[in-house]
């Protein structure tokens, strides 16, 4: 499994439409200060389902809708989709490509795609369990999270090993069936 494309639309500082493509291997993503390179990863975070504008980097969550420039009007919504390659079947689905899309409304009003089908975040979560991929997931390591793996309390740390691991959706199942 591969991240294939982001797809962003009026999110952050991208207001017009833009189509990243990913091929195997690294991809790097340089550029000058402020031209945008951390609000690609937030793109991603984003998409899976980022609730805390904080680890966004903004006050409160419109802050991800673009809010224009001296030559251009705000935008009155954000979109993100991200396209992964699934021909190995990492993730649990006959679908050889999953498209995940989110998009807000300065209304508040928002929706999740799954494969173009509105879905709820929790089925996202569901999808992306024990992956590592997901807001929780490591597959997106940001600033001072080494640090925070590193000094973390042990309890933390065994929920990285978990997670890398695949159990946590056996850890959930069993807490469901406790609680019935
Ligand atoms: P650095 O090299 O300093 O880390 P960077 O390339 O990672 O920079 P980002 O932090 O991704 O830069 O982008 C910051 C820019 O995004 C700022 O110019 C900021 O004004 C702009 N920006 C953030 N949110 C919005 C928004 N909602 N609408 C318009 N522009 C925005
Ligand atoms: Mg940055």
């Amino acid at each position: 499994m591969y991240l294939k494309s982001i797809e962003i639309q009026g999110f952050k500082s991208f207001a017009n439409k833009l189509l990243f493509e990913f091929h195997h291997g690294i991809t790097a993503i340089v550029g000058p200060n402020g031209s945008g390179k951390s609000n690609v990863a937030d793109a991603v975070r984003w998409v899976l389902g980022e609730q805390s504008a904080k680890q966004l980097r903004g006050a409160k969550m419109e802050d991800v809708i673009f809010s224009g420039t001296e030559a251009r009007k705000p935008l009155g919504f954000a979109y993100v989709a991200i396209t992964l390659n699934n021909s190995d079947h990492q993730l649990a689905t006959s679908f050889e490509e999953v498209t995940i899309a989110r998009r807000v409304y300065r209304s508040g009003e928002s929706e999740y795609l799954m494969n173009g089908t509105p879905c709820r975040l929790k089925d996202i979560q569901e999808l992306f369990m024990d992956t590592g991929i997901g807001k929780e997931g490591y597959s997106i390591i940001g600033q001072g999270q080494i640090d925070k793996i590193l000094s973390g309390k042990p309890e933390d740390r065994r929920e990285l090993f978990d997670e890398a691991a695949g159990i946590v959706k056996f850890k959930r199942r069993k807490i469901i069936a406790e609680k019935n």
